[in-house]
């Protein structure tokens, strides 16, 4: 798969990562880095669950989320 960002600027380059919002390709310069986003709330003491998942979004779904 290629990087769909690349590709509409007339370049290749092999895609790292998927968007998981729209499942874009996605090269290293083009894909996002977020934390899953979790939603729990942990009360008045330490989170005692796992560190946040890690999640590739596009330019354009970074945006949209925001
Ligand atoms: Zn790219
Ligand atoms: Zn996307």
């Amino acid at each position: 798969m290629n990087c769909y960002d690349c590709l509409t600027r007339q370049e290749t380059t092999a895609a790292v990562a998927t968007c998981t919002r729209c499942g874009a390709g996605l090269c290293i310069d083009h894909a996002h880095v977020a934390p899953e986003i979790v939603s729990e709330q942990a009360g008045t003491g330490k989170a005692t669950h796992s560190p946040d998942a890690r999640r590739f979004t596009c330019g354009i779904c970074h945006e949209a989320e925001i």
